[in-house]
């Protein structure tokens, strides 16, 4: 497996990075297993201010570090730096929230007094994937470093340069080199650590397919795992929606990084009355996108992160095509060298089109007309994905009736998904399971120890 650093955008080669031996990988455990017991005998109190200097390092540090994932996977510059300080939030919220929830329970029983408390466990495993580069790591870490379980990071093939920015920052922060140990191994030096005792599980945000793997792994050990996975977001337009609302949201919501967000809106149900309208409103937005350098700040559509992403993108495109749906705008080829995908509206797909449920990683919308509520809903649900949505109506009641209709693990009314540290972050069926972020953060890989003391 190669690690390596192309530009998508003029598919520069900017660095290749060796692989890690055995040694490395056992040596990271060894450190992990022994840093896991000192910091069983602190407090996170001690650890509070190094995970601050990290949000403030972030901060300072912030052209660099958005430039990295620019460069790496091809992030408009804007998008890069509100990364950034999205991690920094994440570091500082967990920083200052982490004593609260840590704090033990007390439980009153018929047998006298209780209470449980939440521990650490041992060393975890995290595997991330390349399009938030920084902000995958930091939704696992932040919550972690603070109750004291080590980590060791497997990041995406084509973001080492990323990877080591973190690891790099979180040792200049001033935590003990064991807090984070970045290693470029292949997959199976992941399943042999994630076998090892040291290990305590694995949180992985990816594909279905790596998630599976990882899983597999760590349920044959009888480990815990978090799966961060794939979406195939509906975003429903009811009867009473605010179209300018709509068009504010429903555009950004697809192609915004591109299209290579897992919450990304990707299926666009709207009820007869407005579909006409908003087909129009979607295609005005999508042709207005200027395709460009991602370092300008003038650019507002980004290549795909790597040949390979486009490839794929093109080939579902194709199928979907072939299978019968209509082109209603773009699919057209952007004449620049790097990894660019035309915005492209497809309509007319069917329930036997083979992208009818699958996740189309880019900026490519889907739309579905339909006469009612019940078949919106009906459709948002035939999915095999679970992960967010997004329901628009003038009425407020009207719609949170329909949002608790909706099988996924997030829905947000009136407005496209979006990330803040205070709200749990996580989906339902193949989407995954497990939720980072909020207090819930704190809720895979620890012990929440009783101790009765009647
Ligand atoms: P992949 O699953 O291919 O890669 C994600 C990470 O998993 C990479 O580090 C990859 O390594 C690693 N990986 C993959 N297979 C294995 C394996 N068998 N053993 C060990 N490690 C493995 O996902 P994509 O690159 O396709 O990333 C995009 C996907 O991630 C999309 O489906 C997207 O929806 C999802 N995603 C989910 C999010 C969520 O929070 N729910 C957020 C963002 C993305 P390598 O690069 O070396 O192959």
């Amino acid at each position: 497996m190669a690690y390596q650093s192309i530009n998508p955008y003029n598919n520069q080669v900017l660095k290749s990075y060796p692989n890690a031996s055995d040694a490395d990988l056992e040596a990271a455990l060894v450190a992990g297993h022994q840093l896991y017991k000192q910091w069983r005998g602190e407090s996170s109190a001690t650890r509070k201010p190094i995970l601050h200097q990290i949000a403030a390092l972030m901060r300072a540090h912030k052209a660099q570090l958005a430039a990295t994932i620019t460069r790496e996977m091809g992030k408009l510059i804007s998008e890069s730096e509100a990364e950034v300080e999205l991690c920094a939030e994440i570091a500082d919220y967990f920083a200052d929230n982490a004593a609260e929830f840590l704090k033990p329970v007390p439980l009153t029983t018929a047998i006298g007094p209780a209470y449980y408390r939440k521990q650490s466990l041992g060393v975890l495993f995290m595997v991330e994937p390349w399009n938030f580069p920084y902000y995958q790591i930091m939704r696992v870490f932040a919550p972690n470093f603070m109750i004291g379980n080590p980590m060791i990071l497997k990041h995406a093939s084509n973001t080492p340069a990323c990877a080591a920015a973190f690891a790099n920052l979180v040792q200049e922060a001033g935590a003990p080199a064991a807090s984070l140990t970045n290693l470029f191994i292949s997959y199976d030096q992941v399943a042999s650590a994630i076998k090892d005792s040291r290990v305590i599980g694995a949180a992985l945000t990816g594909s279905a397919r790596g998630g599976a793997s990882v899983a597999k792994t760590a349920g044959e050990s009888l480990k815990k795992s978090t799966l961060e996975l794939g979406g195939n977001d509906p975003f429903i337009v009811l009867d009473d929606a605010d179209m300018q609302q709509v068009a504010q949201w429903a555009p950004i919501s697809r192609i915004g990084n591109a299209g290579q967000i897992c919450t990304a809106s990707k299926r666009f149900i709207v009820l007869a009355q407005h579909y006409d309208e908003f087909l129009e409103m979607l295609k005005a937005a999508f042709a207005a996108v200027k395709p460009g350098d991602p370092m300008d700040p003038a650019t507002t559509l980004a290549p795909l992160s790597s040949a390979g992403a486009k490839k794929h993108l093109q080939e579902q495109v194709d199928a979907a095509v072939q299978a019968g749906a209509q082109v209603y705008y773009g699919n057209q080829p952007i004449d620049l060298p790097g990894q660019f995908f035309q915005p492209t509206i497809l309509t007319g797909i069917t329930a036997d089109n083979p992208i009818y449920d699958q996740e189309m990683f880019g900026p490519v919308a889907t739309v579905y007309k339909v006469d009612s509520e019940a078949a919106a809903i009906k459709l948002a649900n035939d999915s095999s994905f679970g992960l967010g949505s997004s329901v628009f109506s003038k009425d407020l009641d009207h719609a949170q009736r329909v949002a608790d209709q909706i099988e996924s693990g997030m829905t947000f009314i009136n407005r496209g998904w979006v990330s803040v540290p205070e709200l749990p972050f996580g989906g339902v069926k193949t989407s995954g399971y497990g939720r980072e972020l909020a207090d819930l953060g704190f809720s895979a890989f620890v012990n929440e120890h009783l101790v009765v003391a009647a």
